[in-house]
């Protein structure tokens, strides 16, 4: 060879450092596990016996073992941190009677006792250290007695409620050591496992009337089986009795079941399971289950499989037709992926509180449903599972995208073949309502389409392959098992079905009870269909790139039809051009990706449109730009529908939303009007809404305007950038003024405000962190208008007082930096405001910190206020920028105030809480200079909402003096709705009578929509 490629030398050392090169080879475990269930303390009293197989290269020094049980055991497990990070704080502020553990160890390796210690980090991870290295192709066989306090089951998958037991990640357990070395791994709530193929051979000791359903075939069990046979006859007499279906299903009944359990025999039992050819072992156990019992025979091998469901009476209703939904999984997963191996698979309905169910090799865990077809699609999803995670074992915690994700990719095909006409939101969806709200033409596929769209639109998506305890809890869904289904359906309208059938059989064949990797499918993926798929596994898995494919321009003629599609996206994907026909899709032709733009000849014929993608199966991030018609003026632009409320983001409309609306303050009474936006799910780069109102009282136009646009810049600064224009009209109060002639009238004077603003959030290094830094500048422009009212005035003037409203225009800038971090538990934040007017400048800094308790949103509220001006020439010594104790006047009008001039009666009582301000009336004066203020509220009781409140201050106007205030809150929603009844203020009372005292917080801008919509949980 005259020259090399530098590509080549390259890819010889990328293959030589990652063991490439080396043969496949993995351990085995094979375990022996005797227990005992003593179901009065819940705890588990075991022995087990471990024999380990070194098929490696490698002679070991030492074997990891997961002690899992511990993760239960205090606060400072991976898995207790976990769930409080996913606002989960049960495990945290649980009594030690609830949590749980592993103890009574003592490990002998082929008889001698050998070293061991708990890993520093982790508790639920040990190390063995062998007394000599075990060779390799040696076996040893380690030994040793376990207990297992068993905690209670709400807070994940080990857990008892009750005498229904859960018995999952229960036993000690070598980690996996493979080409990349060893994976011990703490166990985690949001993230699985990966472990090593063997057999099991287990027996369980219990109580004689407990319904088992375990991994494993039952050995010598004829009795139990007859015991079993007598349950089945049962349950069959129960469900044929509507009458006592019906009452078994009604609420008391529901309640009932959960809390008594018949009482255990005396008499014990001891069954044994036995299952080769699995990474795992679980066992459920509960006295009240019904049970069922079918078979299914396999497509391809004709075998049978043995099917069985266990439940109890709260969801019987649903469970009747459990055996179908576990025979049709079974075989149509068998048919797309290849035969169910083993001889049976059970369903059991346990008391799972996290997550719809849970898989086991052969057994699987199901919560609680609701209805028949959420039932079917979790027991679908689960007995799925056998095949992505069971049989293919991949490294769930490394690739979780390669068990659920696959797995969801193959659920979705379940729903599609057998309800193919079930709808994104059900049934529904075909009713008036449905068409109504525009929703009935959605397939029951695009929940996972919308679900990733929801975050990717907002520059908040993580990679398909990624680490599961690094996504963020919404990810988690939305892309582990959301995108990746997707973007497999995508793969699969691309190669067409035989081909990805053909692969996935391959796949199974090849990596059937082994470890595969991302790698191995791309592998066989490429060598199946013979397409290079680097476009799908570099760019669609490997990265949160987008598709979007544009249509610039088509052109008929009798020479036939010419389209020009440009890829505006990130990824070089295959893409679809359907011709259109009366709406419908009349031919469908895929082309391989590609940049740049491309005219594509199209097949001959008369169509309405050419439209990309027109059976929805490519994941792009933007449909709106994938029609053109092909007569008429405007080809590209959609038809306008005009839709009450809301819909979904319907790429074939132009939408426009409104409701009809009705406001009120004390100036403006009720006016009448309409809400017009194109907010919509997901969420949209330019957002608008227009709110025109009518007065009737004042007979003015009134209302707010707002426009908003969202920039997600690529890189890792920031997560998005704002910027927005908002105006509103609304009468400010009434004012008495003279009208040449002498005589008295009124007026009433309108504010108007026009905003615009920018703000910088920032991104996060963390995707989970609970962060939040955000920069806005805004400009405020304040006008005051005056509209003489045909009211005559009817008093003396010297009874008149005239309103204090602004008697100019003014502005203000704002400069705000803040910095939250919403954490679970103790969450704090801070924030910096400059603000600059005409004849002044100030700065305010606040510190909020909430000292967590035990019950939920509880706490010991803390702020901390200092404002102070830097400048202030402002003439009027009573001005409204100053600070003052009795709160904000606001006037940046940021608020919704129901009467702004009011002082006196309920209207006056509404406190803007803001600036440091009291709760309580403060008897003094405006502070020019400086306010420092501490405020502290603390929930009194669990479930009560009743607050306490102590406000402590100092200001300028009185620099000597601390005042404090102190009294009660009734917290009707918490920041948002606020009564506060004074008991004491220290400058003394305001008011003789107690009521006039008393004020409230109303916080109705934290309930706009569309600032909830912008702030759905990621
Ligand atoms: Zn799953």
């Amino acid at each position: 060879m005259q020259y090399f490629k530098p590509g080549v030398i390259v890819a010889l050392i990328v293959l030589s450092t990652c063991g490439y090169a080396q043969e496949y080879w993995q351990q085995e475990v094979n375990y022996v596990i005797s227990v005992k269930l003593d179901d009065e303390n819940h705890e588990l009293i075991a022995t087990a016996e471990i024999e380990y197989v070194n098929n490696s290269p490698d002679d070991l020094n030492e074997i990891y073992m997961h002690l899992w049980p511990n993760a239960y055991k205090n606060r400072k497990t991976a898995l207790c941190r976990q769930l409080v990070e996913n606002e989960d704080t049960e495990l945290y502020y649980a009594s030690a009677e609830d949590r749980g553990f592993i103890d009574s160890l003592d490990f002998t390796v082929d008889g001698q006792k050998v070293q061991w210690a708990l890993d520093e980090d982790h508790i639920d991870i040990c190390k063995i250290d062998l007394n000599e290295p075990l060779k390799s192709g040696a076996r040893i066989t380690i030994k040793t007695p376990f207990h297992v306090k068993i905690p209670t089951g709400i807070f994940s998958r080990l857990g008892h409620i009750g005498e229904s037991y859960q018995i999952t990640q229960w036993y000690p357990k070598p980690a996996v050591y493979d080409m990349k070395g060893w994976h011990a791994m703490p166990y985690l709530d949001q993230g699985e496992f990966y472990s090593e193929f063997g057999s099991y051979d287990v027996s369980i000791t219990l109580p004689q009337n407990y319904v088992v359903g375990a991994t494993g075939d039952m050995v010598e069990g004829e009795e139990e089986k007859k015991w079993l046979e007598q349950r089945i006859e049962e349950t069959k007499e129960f469900l044929a009795d509507p009458l006592k279906l019906l009452k078994a299903v009604s609420p008391q009944e529901v309640k009932l079941e959960h809390v008594t359990f018949p009482k255990s025999s005396t008499t014990k039992k001891t069954l044994r399971f036995k299952q080769s050819r699995v990474h795992d072992f679980a066992w459920f156990a509960d006295k009240r289950w019904h049970v069922l019992k079918g078979e299914v025979e396999l497509p391809h091998s004709k075998d049978v499989v043995e099917t069985w469901v266990m439940f109890t009476n709260a969801e019987a209703d649903l469970w009747k037709n459990g055996i179908e939904y576990m025979n049709d999984a079974i075989y149509y997963y068998s048919l797309w992926n290849g035969d169910y191996p083993y001889r049976h698979a059970t369903a059991v309905d346990g008391a799972l509180s996290a997550g719809g169910g849970m898989e086991y090799p052969n057994v699987t865990v199901i919560g609680t449903s609701g209805s028949a077809f959420d039932l079917e699609t979790v027991i679908m999803h689960e007995i799925g599972h056998n095949w992505f995670y069971g049989i293919l074992g991949s490294n769930e915690r490394d690739h979780p995208w390669m068990d659920e994700g696959l797995n969801s990719f193959n659920e979705n095909r379940y729903i599609e073949t057998k309800y193919p006409n079930k709808k994104l939101i059900g049934s529904w969806a075909t009713t008036g309502l449905g068409r109504f709200f525009d929703l009935d033409g959605y397939k029951h596929k695009e929940q996972y389409y919308y679900g990733y769209l929801l975050n990717a639109r907002r520059n908040l998506d993580q990679p398909i392959e990624y680490k599961s305890e690094h996504y963020t809890m919404v990810n988690y869904g939305a892309m582990v098992y959301g995108k990746t289904a997707v973007v497999f359906d995508y793969l699969m309208a691309y190669l067409g079905k035989k081909t990805m059938d053909s692969a996935m059989h391959t796949y199974y064949d090849r990596w059937k009870f082994k470890h595969p990797q991302p790698g191995d499918l791309k592998e066989v993926m490429e060598e199946v269909s013979g397409k290079n798929l680097d476009w799908f596994f570099d760019d669609m898995i490997n990265t949160t790139k987008k598709l979007d494919y544009k249509i610039i321009a088509q052109k008929s003629d009798e020479n036939g039809n010419l389209v020009m599609i440009r890829n505006v996206g990130e990824i070089t994907g295959p893409v679809s051009i359907s011709a259109m026909r009366d709406g419908k899709v009349a031919a469908d032709i895929w082309y391989d990706g590609f940049d740049g733009t491309r005219v594509f000849e199209y097949l001959p014929g008369e169509y309405d449109a050419f439209k990309i993608d027109g059976f929805h199966d490519m994941p792009e991030i933007q449909r709106k730009n994938n029609t053109i018609r092909t007569r008429g003026i405007f080809k590209k632009t959609e038809p306008l529908r005009l839709q009450f409320l809301m819909s979904l983001d319907n790429p074939d409309k132009s939408q426009v939303f409104y409701t009809p609306l009705m406001g009120w303050n004390d100036y403006d009474h009720f006016m009448f009007g309409a809400l017009f936006h194109n907010y919509k799910f997901p969420k949209r780069k330019f957002e608008w809404y227009l709110m025109p109102m009518y007065s009737s009282s004042t007979e003015q136009l009134l209302g707010s305007v707002n426009m908003d646009l969202t920039l997600n810049p690529r890189g890792n600064v920031f997560q998005h950038i704002n910027i927005t224009l908002a105006g509103k009209r609304y009468s400010n109060g009434e004012q008495y003024s003279y009208i040449s002639g002498g005589n008295s009238k009124y007026a009433m004077v309108q504010y108007n405000r026009i905003k615009p603003a920018i703000s910088f959030k920032f991104k996060n290094p963390r995707a989970r962190s609970k962060v939040e830094n955000l920069l806005t500048f805004s400009h405020h422009q304040l006008s005051f208008t005056n509209k003489p009212i045909d009211k005559n005035f009817e008093g003396t003037s010297g009874s008149l007082s005239v309103t204090s409203f602004p008697s100019e225009d003014y502005y203000i800038n704002k400069l705000r930096w803040s910095h939250y971090n919403n954490k679970t538990i103790h969450p704090y934040g801070i924030a910096i405001d400059f603000e600059q007017g005409k004849h002044f400048i100030k700065a305010n800094l606040e510190i909020d910190f909430e000292l967590s308790y035990k019950w939920e949103n509880k706490g010991l509220d803390i702020q901390f206020f200092a404002g102070r001006f830097i400048f202030n020439d402002y003439p009027n010594v009573n001005s409204r920028f100053a600070y003052s104790l009795d709160g904000n006047t606001d006037y940046l009008y940021d608020y919704v105030i129901l009467g702004r001039q009011e002082t006196e009666g309920v209207l006056g009582a509404q406190l803007v809480s803001n600036d440091g301000g009291f709760r309580n009336f403060v008897n003094m004066g405006p502070a020019q200079t400086w306010l420092t203020s501490i405020n502290l509220q603390t929930a009194l009781w669990k479930g009560v909402p009743l607050a306490v409140y102590v406000d402590v201050g100092w200001t300028s106007y009185d620099p000597t003096q601390t005042i404090y205030g102190m009294g009660a809150t009734i917290v009707v929603v918490k920041n948002l709705f606020e009564v506060y009844l004074p008991f004491y203020t220290s400058t003394g009372a305001i008011h003789s009578a107690y009521e006039r005292n008393i004020r409230f917080m109303l916080n109705l801008t934290e309930i706009n929509p569309f600032k909830l919509l912008n702030n759905i949980p990621h």
